[in-house]
């Protein structure tokens, strides 16, 4: 295959390899290996400058869809260790288990429960036909100690999943918030998990952040607030992808759902993985209040106020991932597109503008003319105060233009030498490659009606 060729295969690819974003990731500085000095940990990492700007701005955007636009949503933000007993109520000390199994021939390690069913009947690996040895079964919380004195240590644990300090609170969010059902409570944070086959780069990691949403109604109303929330969701994710078509519902199975649980959803993205779940959408019922309760003694019951009725609220619970729209996100967005010019491919991350670390960067025609180079500075000033502005002046024009395509940034403003005479600039839109010249003073507004979600 010649190079040309073999380019444009890559363009007509529908699905991104995995190892192009674990790439690029690391060459642009978004994410790096954990400790990686030391020969790095499976199933963590670090996030680098642009990665940083990624997640707060995924994690801002949440949060102000999901408690900023809702008045009757709050937010909390709980501690990653709580009481071990916490752990005893939510059932998993008892149950928060993988049961896996080995091959015996090529030594790989699979979860039961993404075995396809021939292999598990067959007890055949699906890797090497090799034989399985017989399944173990590990549990995935991660254990730590409070306290110095040895022998008085408290075992406990980092929380496994994000969203029980949620049921922790609600209590006390009800008593000092003035918030009545329905009502929601959210929460964005870290969850550990020692997952026995951490892989495929931010997608099962052992230090990863959830973002929930548990919202809380009386059981007649469960229904319909079910139905919202799922929609909601789904249309939250939908706005956010190029590749529309990617994404669908998947509905547990009778077998899959909790005892408690009528429905359940799983809201699914497809990549080179197969479809996977992105965030989940649970019908949890009175189970979680009800077991603080009992475990702690505590009654986690809410009074209406108007009809005085006493009950142990139900839950909607929506549960995603911050690193896994952080994955998907890098992974719809990229693009490589062969030049007609038959240069370089232009590789291409065409996210969100709200989403995009950088919302856009002030270029000077030519680093060696001071008047152009102290105009684009003065414009780079000015715009940063607003949103994350890169000021650059090394390589020529089109290289720039190339590396702000390939960490997504939206918008380019070139400041040439018809800038001197009429103060205006050139602006050079990301995905269309289209420029239009605006005036210096518009540019603010300009960018920031094109940045901002609406
Ligand atoms: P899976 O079946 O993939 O293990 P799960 O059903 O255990 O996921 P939940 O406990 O419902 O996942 O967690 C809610 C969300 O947290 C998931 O939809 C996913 O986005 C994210 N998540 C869960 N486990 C991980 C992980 N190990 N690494 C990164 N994100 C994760």
């Amino acid at each position: 295959m010649t190079q040309v060729e073999n380019k444009q295969a890559m363009h007509d690819t529908p699905f991104v390899p995995i190892e192009k974003i674990v790439a690029l990731c690391k060459r642009r500085g978004f994410v790096y290996p954990n400790s990686e000095i030391y020969g790095g940990v499976a199933g963590i990492y670090d996030f680098g400058p642009l990665g940083v700007e990624l997640r707060n701005n995924i994690r801002r955007f949440w949060w102000w869809s999901m408690v900023q636009m809702h008045d009757n949503v709050v937010g909390i933000e709980g501690a990653i260790i709580t009481h071990p007993r916490v752990w005893e109520a939510s059932g998993h000390i008892e149950n928060f288990v993988d049961r896996l199994v080995d091959c015996k021939n090529c030594k790989r390690r699979f979860r039961i429960d993404h075995l396809p069913e021939e292999n598990v009947i067959q007890n055949k690996c699906p890797n090497c036909g090799g034989e399985l040895m017989e399944p173990r079964t590990f549990n995935l919380l991660m254990e730590t100690y409070l306290g110095v004195v040895e022998g008085e240590r408290m075992k406990t644990y980092l929380r496994g999943e994000a969203c029980q300090n949620i049921y922790l609170d609600f209590d006390n969010v009800v008593k000092s918030s003035r918030m009545q059902i329905p009502f929601g409570i959210c929460q964005i944070g870290k969850a550990f998990r020692n997952e026995v086959t951490p892989g495929n780069f931010l997608f099962r990691q052992r230090e990863f952040e959830q973002w929930d949403l548990q919202f809380f109604v009386h059981s007649s109303e469960m229904q319909q607030w079910f139905d919202y929330w799922k929609e909601k969701r789904f249309e939250w994710y939908k706005g956010l992808i190029n590749h529309k078509e990617r994404l669908h519902f998947r509905e547990h199975r009778p077998d899959e759902l909790a005892h408690y649980a009528r429905q359940a959803f799983d809201i699914e993205y497809q990549t080179i993985l197969g479809w996977q779940e992105w965030e989940g959408i649970h019908w949890r019922q009175d189970w979680d209040l009800s077991r603080h309760s009992e475990y702690s003694g505590q009654d986690l019951s809410y009074v209406d106020q108007n009809t005085k009725e006493r009950y142990i609220p139900w839950i909607v619970e929506t549960s995603g991932g911050v690193d896994r729209t952080f994955l998907n996100l890098l992974i719809d967005a990229y693009e490589e597109e062969p030049d007609p010019s038959g240069k370089e491919a232009r590789t291409v991350l065409r996210l969100h503008p709200t989403i995009a670390p950088v919302k856009v960067a002030v270029l000077p025609l030519q680093k060696n003319k001071e008047e152009l180079v102290t105009a684009a500075k003065d414009i780079h000033k000015k715009l940063q105060r607003l949103m994350v502005s890169q000021y650059d002046e090394v390589a020529n024009i089109g290289r720039r233009y190339r590396r702000q395509d390939e960490i997504g940034t939206p918008y380019c403003v070139t400041v040439d030498f018809q800038t001197l005479d009429d103060r205006t600039v050139t602006v050079r839109e990301r995905d269309q490659m289209t420029q239009v010249r605006i005036s210096i003073d518009e540019l603010p507004l300009y960018l920031l009606e094109r940045v901002t979600w609406h």
